[in-house]
């Protein structure tokens, strides 16, 4: 199983220099290369691939004004090329925006594959790198495990990090219960789960997004350009990061739990989700914590042998009673708790659609029957309605 940890690290002035120049260069043919296949599209409608990039790469290296493309090892360039890809995929399925112009402010950061890296005596070496990295090994690397992939990245608040994958033959499935679990994820509790849990958002991460207010206004009031304001944009950063550990911090231990107790997760599709949900409530704190979840979810079930299961259509999780299965017509975002019509069942919302989303992915699983309930077409109805318009 594939696992990666992540590292500070302290380049000397040589390797900074150089890892500077790398994350530059890596920027600089991902922004062509979008640039490129925008063009090509609006001009002529054809869709390039990352293989006519690649290409392209080589020919871009041999002109005398692009030298400096020369300078850097070429594999995270092309890496970059392959992310513009994925990036590229997720956007022709639908499931994120067009790809953006990476910029100098937000840091970077350049893959290093097999071939640019040598892992020895439990140091890491970048090619043309002579030393090894100055990294701070918060936990070791298991024994017997070899690096894959190392990822260099600069972070806004102008700290080096890295992110070394390898596979680990320790991590083994755990054993087999039967418990299954839906959860619905939500803005007033973070997570709501069938089993009528509610989990909500670490209380200091509240006084976090204090400070960074705070730091946002002290960086608005700084002339453009000057030193001061270089300084205010680093603490901004610096926040961004703290709270971003606090919040994964918190993630793990809550998904861990999940995946040890339960043999099947149901969620429903964030795409899917974002569209119903109104966006003005959506703060940047459940959306970030949201994908988070997802994404430690997925790989934790898939380390452990449990089922994870995403629903990927419409379904009215928060609109039916999961005791009769009737479906009320209309669920305001500020009704809290609610009695059913048909069968005088009390709900509280949020734990109400984690069971619908159980039910939901369970009949997925078991029958690969449709997640659409019988009344589909008064569904429909109430979801077009629903549709915010943006
Ligand atoms: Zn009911």
């Amino acid at each position: 199983m594939e696992k990666a940890y992540s590292y500070r690290f302290y380049p000397t002035p040589e390797q900074e220099s150089l890892l500077r120049r790398t994350l530059g260069c890596v920027r600089w043919v991902y922004n062509k290369a979008l640039h490129e296949r925008t063009q090509a599209w609006y001009e002529s409608q054809c869709r390039i691939g990352y293989s006519q990039t690649s290409s392209m790469l080589t020919a871009w290296k041999k002109e005398e004004e692009l030298d400096f493309l020369n300078e850097v090892s070429c594999v995270p360039l092309q890496q970059g090329l392959r992310h513009l890809q994925t990036a590229f995929s997720n956007f022709w399925a639908g499931r994120t925006k067009y790809p953006n112009f990476k910029k100098k402010h937000q840091g970077g950061s350049a893959e290093f594959s097999k071939s640019a890296f040598k892992y020895r005596n439990g140091q890491i070496y970048l090619a043309k790198c002579k030393e090894a990295l100055d990294i701070r090994w918060s936990r070791p690397i298991p024994e017997g495990c070899e690096p894959s992939t190392v990822t260099v990245r600069l972070h806004p608040s102008r700290r080096w990090h890295i992110s070394i994958r390898f596979d680990d033959p320790t991590i083994k499935p755990l054993p087999v219960t039967d418990k299954a679990i839906g959860i619905d994820l939500g803005i007033n509790s973070l997570v709501a789960t069938s089993n009528g849990d509610k989990i909500s958002n670490p209380k200091h991460l509240k006084k976090h997004h204090q400070k960074l207010r705070r730091a946002h206004k002290n960086l608005s009031r700084k002339e453009k350009g000057s030193k001061n304001r270089e300084k205010a944009r680093r603490k901004v950063a610096r926040i961004h990061a703290q709270i971003t550990d606090t919040r994964k911090d918190h993630l793990h231990k809550l998904t861990t739990q999940l995946v040890r107790e339960n043999q099947t997760i149901v969620v429903e599709d964030l795409a899917v989700k974002n569209r119903v949900k109104n966006r003005r409530l959506a703060q940047g704190i459940s959306d970030a914590s949201w994908s988070e979840i997802t994404r430690q979810l997925a790989y934790k079930c898939r380390w452990y042998g449990r089922t994870y299961i995403e629903i990927d259509r419409w379904f009215p999780s928060s609109k039916r009673c999961s005791n009769c299965g009737h479906i009320v017509q209309k669920m305001p975002l500020n009704i809290r708790e609610w009695e059913c019509p048909e069968c005088r069942t009390r709900h509280d919302r949020d734990i109400n659609a984690s069971k619908n989303i159980l039910a939901a992915g369970l009949a997925v699983s078991v029958c690969g029957a449709s997640v659409r309930p019988e009344q589909s077409k008064s569904v429909k109805a109430t979801a077009m309605k629903q549709k915010p318009k943006s």
